[in-house]
């Protein structure tokens, strides 16, 4: 089931004169030392051992949250607007709207986008 789960995890280059979106897929990068390589400028990414803890704790995060989705079904969360409260299904929340990590890299916040490829195109009919 794991090896069926995409996590594509991109980035803005942190050249100045860049900043060209960097993408990757996690899986990929957690389990082999590979570099990734700036599309645009070729500047070279090597991800050191801090930084690859918190992007592969956050994507256990992700799995974990995807392993619960049968009992998450039922769960909404409620946020206030005025005149009342909209109810947003717990599944949706998690998987339909981006995550974000703001990492140090190199003495510069970076944020990494996750985007989860879903296990199923039904999953969240
Ligand atoms: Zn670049």
């Amino acid at each position: 089931m794991r090896d069926k789960i995409k996590c594509h995890v991109d980035f803005v280059c942190i050249e100045p004169d860049c900043k060209a979106p960097v993408a990757f897929n996690l899986m990929d990068a957690m389990e082999k030392d590979s570099q990734i390589l700036c599309p645009s400028c070729h500047r070279p990414y090597e991800f050191e051992q801090g930084l690859k803890d918190k992007l592969g704790k956050l994507l256990k995060l992700i799995l974990a949250v995807r392993e619960a989705e049968s009992i998450l079904g039922d769960c909404n969360v409620s946020v206030s607007v005025p005149g009342g409260s909209v109810k947003i299904p717990y599944p949706l929340l998690l998987t339909r709207l981006n995550t974000l990590i703001s990492l140090d890299m190199g003495g510069k916040k970076v944020e990494f986008h996750f985007r989860i490829e879903p296990t199923s195109p039904d999953t969240f009919k």
